[in-house]
């Protein structure tokens, strides 16, 4: 059994909807629509989509009227799927209005994300701040404090640098920003506080897009309080990039216990599936042994000794199947998520691999006979052969699953 990783963490426990976040409770997944909100139909989908993928928390923008109004409906449909994964309403520059005007949405919403750096005061001189802390006390929501690289409070970037001009040794422009951003984020949930936010209904985070920079930021800011942190690069960027630079950042603050919650804002490709964000999320949680949500397949890079694309065939269509059947199979078996698969591509690594898992396969070589001997809990227990083999393997996985997670 694979135990949540326990470091810094914070100290301080947040209840979003039915989720725990901080103290000791596992690091959670979360994510972002992209769709229209006012859209209720595609809003709902993707909602749906993502919580089925395996993230915990979604989070909607609520940037108009229309969004507002249609929250509660995207509730609904989502209750009448069966979903009751938390929705967090994301909201910039008009959300003191829309949490006014909109009490239901208000209501309905598992938790607000305030950005300090685009609520302040109007010019009727209205607190748009206090207006939305009012509104999470009001409605018992705790709310997300997100300091944002892009969008921060300019008063007090141009105030600390003034002050920072005046200094005998001024610090560089980079790390005046940080702590501008820490400072943000550390006074705004001060300021929540003093408005009757309680301390457990605050959350923090201070996205930047740089890998260093989010490190320093987050270090620091863990060092400084004891609220739970959501963690995530900030435009992160497309493909490769945005998941090794998302990993890259994300896995040295968890393996120092930092983070609580995280995201992977990953930019899709154009027509890509919005899902991929919450599946790497997981992975980095997986690989690092955190926590298990799927069964992993262990693969070779393959080589000049297997130069058919049989065996990456084989490796693609099995993780594939895996993640598809998961949805299901969670509701039915305990601990499969932990299962370990093994689908290698020659004789050299392939028998020593697949006894490592519980089910491997090491399929043939070049020149090697063509047979690809199947190992279970480190037992080879039949070689298969011929056309079907990635089917044979499939059913041979799925019943081991049946055999060895089944709760009866
Ligand atoms: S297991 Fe075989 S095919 Fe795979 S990388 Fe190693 S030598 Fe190459």
């Amino acid at each position: 059994m694979i135990s949540p990783f326990i470091g810094r963490r914070a100290a301080s426990r947040v209840t979003v909807g039915g989720i725990t976040i901080g103290g000791s409770a596992p690091v959670a997944v979360q994510s972002m629509t992209n769709t229209d909100t006012a859209d209720i139909a595609a809003t709902a989908r993707q909602v749906f989509e993502l919580a089925q993928a395996g993230s915990e928390l979604v989070r909607i923008t609520v940037n108009t009227s229309e969004a507002a109004a249609a929250v509660p409906r995207i509730r609904a449909r989502l209750d009448a799927l069966g979903c009751n994964v938390p929705l967090i309403g994301d909201f910039h520059y008009n959300g003191h209005r829309l949490l006014t005007e909109f009490p239901e949405c208000a209501q309905v919403l598992d938790k607000y994300r305030i950005n300090p750096g685009n609520v302040g005061k109007n010019r009727s001189g209205e607190d748009q701040f206090a207006v939305m802390v009012d509104a999470a006390s009001r409605y018992h929501k705790p709310v997300r404090i997100g300091v944002n690289w892009g969008s921060l409070d300019q008063q007090l970037v141009a105030r600390m640098m003034d002050e920072n001009a005046n200094l005998a040794q001024p610090k560089d422009v980079g790390e005046v920003t940080r702590e501008a951003l820490i400072v943000s984020a550390l006074q705004s949930a001060s300021r929540a506080e003093e408005l009757g936010l309680p301390h457990e209904h605050i959350v923090l985070s201070c996205k930047v897009s740089e890998v260093q920079d989010l490190i320093a930021v987050y270090r620091e800011l863990a060092r400084r309080c004891d609220y739970p942190l959501h963690l995530g690069l900030t435009e992160a960027g497309m493909g490769s990039k945005g998941i090794v630079a998302s990993t890259a950042a994300i896995a040295v603050l968890l393996q120092e216990g930092i983070g609580d919650t995280i995201r992977v804002s990953l930019t899709p490709e154009p027509g890509g599936d919005r899902t991929q964000e919450v599946v790497v999320a997981q992975e980095i949680l997986q690989t690092m042994g955190l926590r298990a949500f799927a069964p992993m397949v262990t693969a070779c890079p393959g080589c000049g000794r297997t130069t058919s694309t049989v065996f990456q065939e084989l490796a693609q269509s099995i993780q594939a199947h895996l993640r598809a059947r998961m949805p299901q199979w969670r509701k039915q078996y305990t601990g499969v998520e932990e299962m370990k698969v093994a689908v290698m591509g020659c004789i050299v690594n392939g028998p020593g691999e697949s006894k490592l898992a519980n089910i491997g396969i090491s399929l043939p070589g070049t020149g090697e006979s063509p047979a690809a001997p199947v190992y279970v809990d480190g037992e080879k227990v039949t070689t298969l052969r011929g056309e079907n083999i990635a089917a044979d393997f499939t059913r041979i996985v799925d019943e081991y699953v049946a055999k060895t997670y089944s709760r009866l």
